[in-house]
């Protein structure tokens, strides 16, 4: 069993990873920006279902300050690089999330090296792989990188291109003997274990509390996140990983239709206010000349990215839930918790 460090505890998939770690026998080490939020991950992880809620070690640690990080790292076996600003909404500077993305890894990294970690393992994105390419039908693998200066690229896209391309080019000029696996995931759902809970999940939430009246006419990839924590387990200690990049999707792309259709045919009652009709794309891009938080979504508008998770699936032996039982899973815990309201 080895001792990890997880950066980034309180997130959706920072906790999720934790569970699992812990289930598997795993000693965890996690970062917090503030030892405040201890409690909101111990309830997180007891939501899990993970023994040992109480048994993690906390370390204070910003991904924009030096301070705390060569605490963290110290004693891991491994490193799971999982923080990154993720906001909801686009920010003033696009520096505000690519300053800490890029600069927060080569931190993590620099102090993973120095405290002779055997790899680290980093939750980069499919925002890293396929955006900034225009429409095209082709299906994107490991070999795809995001044109940052390419169409609809937003700050988040950015990023994480950035900072994923800063790790590799770390590792190889200054690594050492560190390996490093990356993990691109596309849109992740699942279940939510406490109510503060990632930007990808408010798609569901607007769909169940009636905030998003009809389907807009967009696709995403979705992966859940239990298996999104699965497969940085496995990118963790497969030797054939090292140096590897593995998308982490369900399989093909899902509209926002479709999940509509799936909450409510699968959550009945509990999905009455899910969208039944579309929204056309003229009337969306005719209301975000009016509606700024519209305007993030119209390069989105009848995109469709197909993806594919071969690799992660043939090296790994990883197999994902289907998209549905992903949304669906989501859809049940903000029922399950009562999320629902507001
Ligand atoms: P999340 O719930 O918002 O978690 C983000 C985590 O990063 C939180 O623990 C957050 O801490 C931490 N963080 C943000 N800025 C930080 C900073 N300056 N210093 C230290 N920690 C900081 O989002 P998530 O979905 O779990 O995302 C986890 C990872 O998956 C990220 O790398 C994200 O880019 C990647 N990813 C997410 C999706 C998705 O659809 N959710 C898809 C692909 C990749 P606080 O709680 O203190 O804010």
């Amino acid at each position: 069993m080895a001792h990890v460090l997880v950066t980034g505890g309180t997130g959706f998939l920072g906790s999720h990873t934790i569970a699992q770690l812990l289930t598997a026998g795993h000693t965890v080490t996690t970062t917090v920006r503030s030892l405040t939020r201890r409690t909101d991950v111990e309830r997180m992880l007891i939501a899990a279902g993970s023994p040992h809620a109480d048994a993690v070690s906390y370390v204070e640690a910003d991904l924009t300050s030096d301070r705390g990080w060569d605490r963290a790292v110290a004693g891991a076996d491994y490193v799971l690089h999982v923080a990154s600003p993720f906001p909801g909404a686009r920010p003033k500077n696009e520096d505000e999330v690519i300053v800490p993305a890029r600069d927060g890894a080569l931190r993590v990294l620099r102090a993973a090296r120095g405290a002779g970690v055997r790899r680290t393992v980093l939750t980069s994105s499919f925002a890293a792989v396929g955006y900034g390419h225009g429409r095209t039908g082709r299906t994107f693998s490991e070999d795809d990188w995001t044109q940052t200066d390419g169409p609809g690229v937003s700050a988040y896209v950015k990023s994480k291109a950035v900072a994923e391309r800063a790790a590799w080019a770390f590792v190889e000029s200054e690594g050492g003997g560190l390996e490093l696996t990356v993990v691109n995931p596309v849109g992740i759902f699942g279940p939510v274990l406490g109510p503060d809970y990632s930007a990808s999940i408010r798609i569901i939430h607007a769909m169940l509390t009636g905030g998003m009246r009809a389907a807009p006419p967009i696709w995403t990839n979705t992966v859940d996140v239990r298996d999104a924590a699965d497969l940085h387990l496995r990118a963790m200690t497969a030797p054939q990983a090292a140096g590897q990049r593995y998308l982490a999707l369900a399989g093909e792309p899902i509209s926002f239709h479709h999940i509509a259709l799936a909450l409510r045919t699968r959550l009945g009652e509990a999905a009455a206010k899910a969208p039944t009709g579309s929204a056309p794309a003229w009337l969306l891009r005719l209301l975000a000349t009016v509606n700024p938080a519209l305007r993030e979504t119209v390069p989105q508008l009848g995109v469709v990215r197909r993806a594919s998770n071969a690799k992660a699936r043939k090296e790994l032996d990883w197999a994902p839930r289907s998209n549905e039982d992903a949304v669906v899973a989501t859809a049940e815990s903000l029922v399950r918790l009562g999320l629902l309201s507001g």
